[in-house]
């Protein structure tokens, strides 16, 4: 006899714990089923850990960069690997906590294992059958691994976080948000660290003034940024190091590789097509606009979704609204996620924030003639005082005779935190002079993007 719910979530990670969460609180007997960690890749090996990484390494360029012009007489004597890894894993844990006893106080069901489809009603999970009405794959991905000789000698993200010394020597090999942020990451933190990308710049999908920036930054701050390097193969040497070899001709010797070009849904090891839904070739599961598959009563949220984001907040938000449209019977039962305009920072150095449309795309999608561009170049404050000046770079992207803004980017100091609101305005329908009709914050760096 299968136990029997109204609702699983298969995944513990953001859209899983979200979605099931919020069932359980709309009445529903849920199920949660997590094969690893609670918190999933963004708690585990993502968002979390990174952020705390990137943290440490604001530290160390505080310390080494800025601190001598505003008058401190500091040295950094020692930085302790060891000691910062302790203190993640340690908040990592505490999220952990925090998750048990919220899924508990909501009277959701953790079943730990990892899950297998029987039919679209039945999962199976450490020999056990479960049964339910309703069930949610969020099962995310895994970091992609070239297929070419030696790729194994090198580590992913996961391995990145595995690391409990400092590596030496670095080639970083991708060119998306994870290969920029670790390789500044490390660059920050002391490590001789080489981005190679296999085209003529990193985030190459990204508003071509962020890119620019970003470049210039890397030259002068590094990481070391080799363009046009497709990796051919890794040759372990006989002491320990690696040696890239790039298609190019190009070869590096490093302690450590890291793979970082892009990520794979894990829908291969699931029995998914025993539930009867259709995954793509590369594995991401067809969903329409309400998160339904093609089988009844199975949906899909988060990375795992054919045409998603990968971002946590998306996952948590689909994950949300289903459970809300499944188990709430006062509100519409048409609610859908709003895919547009989501908001976006990536944790480089400097960080770079992003809302809508870069230029380029609002030039393709609705003609040069219609689109209108703002921008504003400076140097942060917080580095103008000090001799390591650092750029800071704004562009509003205007449509049409209103002048709705359908783009807002930005790359410098603190833009991280900048971008949340003008997200908000920008939901609404903001245009340039609503933009233009507030009233600035000064001396910050946001005040820019309404004095433009
Ligand atoms: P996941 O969070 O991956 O959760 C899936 C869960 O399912 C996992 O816990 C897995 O163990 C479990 N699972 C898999 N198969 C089974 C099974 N058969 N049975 C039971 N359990 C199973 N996003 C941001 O918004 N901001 C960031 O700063 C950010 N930084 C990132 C940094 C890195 C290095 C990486 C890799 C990702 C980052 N992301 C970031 C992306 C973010 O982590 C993902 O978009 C998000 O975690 C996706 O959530 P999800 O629920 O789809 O899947
Ligand atoms: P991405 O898809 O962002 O980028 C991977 C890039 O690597 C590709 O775009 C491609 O760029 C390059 N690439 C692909 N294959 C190869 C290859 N064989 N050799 C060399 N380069 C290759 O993947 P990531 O792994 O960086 O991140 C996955 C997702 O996780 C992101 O898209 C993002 O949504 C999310 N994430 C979000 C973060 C945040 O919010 N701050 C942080 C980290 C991850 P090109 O075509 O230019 O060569």
């Amino acid at each position: 006899m299968s136990q029997h719910f109204d609702y699983i979530c298969i995944g513990g990670g953001s859209g899983g714990i979200a979605s099931a969460n919020r069932a359980a609180m709309r009445g529903a007997k849920v199920a949660l089923i997590e094969a690893a960690h609670l918190g999933g890749t963004c708690v585990n090996v993502g968002c979390v850990p990174k952020k705390v990484m990137w943290h440490g390494a604001q530290i160390a360029e505080a310390i080494k960069l800025y601190a001598p012009d505003y008058g401190f007489d500091v040295e950094l004597k020692d930085f302790n690997w060891q000691k910062l890894v302790e203190s993640r894993e340690a908040y990592i844990g505490r999220i952990h906590q925090g998750y048990n006893k919220y899924l508990a106080s909501n009277g959701v069901t953790v079943i730990n294992g990892f899950a297998k489809f029987v039919d679209n009603k039945t999962v199976e999970v450490n020999g056990e059958h479960y049964s339910a009405d309703h069930i949610l794959v969020a099962v995310g991905g895994r970091p992609t691994i070239p297929n070419i000789p030696g790729a194994e000698y090198g580590i992913d993200s996961n391995g990145f976080f595995e690391l409990n010394e400092q590596p030496k020597r670095v080639a970083v090999v991708g060119a998306g948000y994870i290969a920029v942020e670790i390789a500044g990451v490390l660059n920050s933190l002391g490590t001789e660290t080489h981005l190679f990308v296999r085209r003529h710049a990193p985030l190459r999908s990204f508003d071509g003034m962020l890119v620019d920036t970003l470049v210039e930054v890397m030259k002068k701050e590094g990481p070391t940024l080799h363009t046009e390097c497709s990796p051919k193969e890794v040759v372990k040497e006989a002491d320990g190091s690696l040696t890239l070899h790039f298609e190019n001709g190009h070869s590096q010797n490093v302690d450590q590789v890291i793979w970082a070009i892009g990520r794979t849904p894990t829908t291969d090891a699931i029995n998914i097509a025993a539930a009867g839904v259709e995954v793509t070739e590369s594995g991401y599961v067809k969903v329409d606009e309400y998160q339904n598959t093609t089988a009844q009563g199975v949906y899909a949220v988060g990375d795992i979704i054919e045409g998603g984001i990968e971002l946590t907040p998306v996952a948590v938000k689909a994950g949300r609204i289903l459970s809300e449209r499944l188990f709430n019977d006062e509100l519409p039962n048409d609610m859908k996620m709003d895919y547009s305009l989501v908001p976006t920072v990536v944790f480089s150095h400097p960080p770079i924030g992003t809302i809508g449309l870069s230029e380029e795309q609002a030039i393709a999608e609705h003609g040069e003639e219609n689109i209108k561009v703002y921008t504003s170049n400076f140097a942060a404050m917080y580095t103008a005082v000090t001799q390591h000046r650092q750029p800071c770079a704004m562009k509003l992207v205007c449509l049409g005779k209103e002048e709705k803004i359908i783009g807002l980017h930005g790359i410098g100091f603190a833009v991280d935190e900048m971008i949340q609101g003008f997200a908000v305005a920008m939901k609404m329908g903001a245009t340039k002079a609503d933009f233009d009709a507030v009233v600035a914050i000064h001396p910050t760096g946001s005040e820019e993007f309404v004095t433009m």
